[in-house]
This record gives C-alpha cells, sequence and structure tokens, in this order.
C-alpha cells in the first residue's frame, strides 16, 4: 500500500471507530540505519533512510468540545486520554506516553490542539527494531501542526519528539530516528553529525538499487548491561587517549596509544573509529552510485560490530553470510546487522529488480540454517513526516 492508499485506509478505520470522516491525517515514517552503529554516543555519524511504512494519524475535534485527546490504536486495546486541561505526565496505557509526552513536548511551547479524537495505525513492526516508537512521536508532533496550523522547525519536532522518548517512555535513545523520520525526504539518506547535529540529504538517485530489510526474528535476552558497557568502555578509551570522544581520535592515532588500553577497549574503539570514518565514506560512494564500493563498507562494519564490538549473534551473522554466497553478481551489493545488535535486523544493499529472488534465497537458506522464518521487507528511501489532510 502506498501512503495515499494507506491514509484511506486509516480514514476508513476512524470513520467506522468514531462514526464520522476525520478531518486531519498525518504520516511519519519507521527508518533503517544503513550505516553508522554504535557511533551516536561517540560524537559521530549515521547513515539511517526513511522506509516505505508509516505511522498514520487520523483525527477530528471532538464534537462535545471537551479539552481532552483520546488515542485509539489498531494494534493496542487499550485507548489513551490526555486531559489538556491537566499537567501531562506519564501513566497507562505504556503505549500512549509516546503521544503524550510529545503533546506535553509541544503544551510547553503553548501549542495545544485542543480536544482531539485519534486513531493511530502503523504499517512499521512494532519492536522490530524499525522505529515504530519514534514514528509514532514524530507522527504525533505532525499531527499536532496539522490541527493548529502551526508548523516548526523538523529539527526542533524531532527534538520534542527525542524528550518524549527519554522523559514519558524511558528510553535514553539518542537523535537518530527522530531526526530520519522529520526530516526523511524521497530518494535521499540522512548523513547526521551526531557531535553538531548538522544534516545532510545523500541523494541515492540510482532506481536500480534498494534495500532489503531482513528480520531475524529473534531478540537475544541480554542481562542488560551490554549497552552501558560499551558506552564506558568508549568513554575509557576517549579519557585515556586524551580525547572528548571517539570521534576526535583518527586511526593513527588510536594504534600510537594502543599500549593506553587494555585489548578489549582497544577493540571497541577501533570499531567506532573505523565506523564514522566508513559513514562518510558510503555517503560519499551512495552520491557517486558506487554501488560496490557501499557494499563493502557495509559488510566491513558487518565484521567490525561482530568480531570488534561483539554485538552481533549467530542468526544476524547468517544472514550476513548468505548475503555473501549471493554475491553481487547475482544482486547482493552489501550486507550488515543493524540497530543495537543481539539480534533484530540485517539491512542489505540490492539490485532492484533482483529483491524477488534475493528474498526467496534468504528465506529458504535462513530457515534451513535456522529453523526460523525471517521477514523481509524491500524500500526506496522514503519520505519523512508528512500532513496529509488539515
Ligand atoms: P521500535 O521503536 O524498534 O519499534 P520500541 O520498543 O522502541 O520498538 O517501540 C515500540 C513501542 O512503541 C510499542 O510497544 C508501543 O508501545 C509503541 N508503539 C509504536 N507504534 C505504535 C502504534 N502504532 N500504536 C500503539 N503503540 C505503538
Ligand atoms: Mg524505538
Amino acid at each position: 500500500m502506498n501512503l495515499q492508499e494507506l491514509s484511506a485506509h486509516v480514514a476508513a478505520e476512524f470513520q467506522k471507530t468514531y462514526g464520522r470522516a476525520p478531518r486531519y491525517i498525518a504520516a511519519a515514517p519507521g527508518r533503517v540505519n544503513v550505516i553508522g552503529e554504535h557511533t551516536d554516543y561517540n560524537d559521530g555519524f549515521v547513515l539511517p533512510m526513511a522506509i516505505e511504512f508509516y505511522t498514520i494519524m487520523a483525527a477530528d475535534k471532538r464534537p462535545d468540545g471537551a479539552n481532552i485527546v483520546t488515542l485509539r490504536s489498531t494494534s493496542q486495546p487499550d485507548a489513551a486520554m490526555v486531559d489538556l486541561a491537566q499537567p501531562i505526565t506519564p501513566t497507562a496505557p505504556k503505549w500512549g506516553n509516546y503521544p503524550r509526552g510529545v503533546l506535553a513536548g509541544f503544551a510547553a511551547r503553548n501549542i495545544t490542539p485542543g480536544g482531539l479524537d485519534v486513531l493511530v495505525h502503523s504499517t512499521v513492526p512494532l519492536g522490530s527494531g524499525l522505529s515504530s516508537s519514534a514514528a509514532l512521536e514524530v507522527c504525533t508532533g505532525t499531527l499536532i501542526e496539522a490541527v493548529t496550523g502551526k508548523t516548526i522547525d523538523p529539527i526542533e519536532k524531532a527534538l520534542i519528539a527525542q524528550k518524549a522518548e527519554h522523559d514519558f517512555a524511558n528510553v535514553p535513545c539518542g537523535i537518530m530516528d527522530q531526526f530520519i523520520s522529520a526530516l526523511g525526504r524521497e530518494g535521499h539518506l540522512l548523513l547526521l553529525d551526531c557531535r553538531t547535529r548538522k544534516t545532510e540529504l545523500v541523494a541515492m538517485s540510482d532506481p536500480s538499487v534498494s534495500l532489503l530489510i531482513i528480520n531475524t526474528n529473534v531478540k537475544h535476552e541480554l542481562s542488560g548491561g551490554e549497552y552501558a558497557e560499551r558506552r564506558a568502555q568508549c568513554e575509557e578509551a576517549a579519557a585515556k587517549l586524551g580525547v572528548k570522544s571517539l570521534r576526535d581520535c583518527t586511526a593513527d592515532q588510536l594504534e600510537q596509544g594502543k599500549a593506553k588500553l587494555s585489548e578489549v577497549v582497544y577493540r571497541r574503539a577501533r570499531h567506532v573509529i573505523g565506523e564514522i570514518e566508513r559513514t562518510t565514506h558510503a555517503a560519499e560512494g551512495i552520491r557517486s552510485s558506487n554501488w560496490p564500493a557501499v557494499g563493502n563498507l557495509m559488510y566491513a562494519s558487518h565484521y567490525s560490530l561482530k568480531d570488534d564490538y561483539e554485538v552481533s549473534c549467530p542468526e544476524l551473522d547468517v544472514v550476513v553470510e548468505i548475503a555473501e554466497d549471493i554475491g553481487a553478481k547475482a544482486g547482493v551489493y552489501g550486507c550488515r546487522m543493524t540497530g543495537g545488535g543481539f539480534g533484530g535486523c540485517c539491512v542489505a544493499l540490492v539490485k532492484a529488480d533482483s529483491v524477488e529472488a534475493i528474498t526467496k534465497k534468504i528465506i529458504a537458506d535462513y530457515k534451513a540454517k535456522t529453523g526460523i522464518d525471517a521477514t523481509i521487507f524491500s524500500s526506496r528511501p522514503a519520505a519523512g513526516a508528512t500532513i496529509i489532510k488539515s
């Protein structure tokens, strides 16, 4: 379903739920990070793209004029109610906290939509690492813009969304997910400098390539400390190398300072420093449609995450091995794990006209090797959040 068909579907669902047509419709996409993993908290670069999967909100003013926002989601049993006359704080149901946080952020800027009936629907799979949470937040912000007629700087909207995720959902995320959902442009990736927040659109104009998102459908339970441990190791490396963050350290400087670091901390730093460089190189490769070069950077990213950063898992590695077996001749340029690791998705750069054959092959081989069914989507770089009806 394209975005127009999807909004018609959501409008019909709104009609069924609330007994009238919606006056406002807004959408915001999920995302996949093409390269630049575990670089965000090291002041580095990330290179995400918005995907053709969206969270859509259809809404109308409340007929009774009450200053209450009611949100219903097609994926949740319980409605979320937000009384705009009261201070907005986190409460049950959990899913409602993402939009609550955004309503609170806009209210703090004196922008309130007034009482609304809202229906939420998402084609971004929930909890698969494609950032349905950022899509939900950014969609809420975009809906508020549609209703009030006041548009804010998309960077400010992304920051309100990030703060909602921090303060209302208790997830200490970086800026990538909300930035790409708010700022994405069709046919472009977004090179984002996590230090300065400077963004640069990177055109992927060659229609002969597409991205495949391969969900391993596994999520390994961790003791919980892995993410904090990696962050601490990066901070330790930076401190011992005498730099503010690993962004400030070159590969040569790391080699010169190697003796100051434990073997593990050295490898963690080697991943981050290499990955930051790979990310800017990949942006150049995409601009010049040098797909073999971009693909090789993706493979290098994967092996660095696997061996140096140690955040991969057997299922992610199997997908990358299958991709390498298929090879460039049969349409796969590169593949890597994407997201925090220990499960979730891989992203592959592929020839658009081979998507079907590659999908079949990965599903069959992954099933044969792991016994698990993978879920695969393909997407070209999609547009960021948009007002569809206002
Ligand atoms: P991801 O962002 O990778 O999809 P998260 O765990 O960060 O995973 O966010 C998923 C959560 O976001 C869901 O459990 C739910 O609370 C909320 N959410 C996302 N999309 C929707 C939706 N369409 N309707 C209701 N809740 C949603
Ligand atoms: Mg999320």
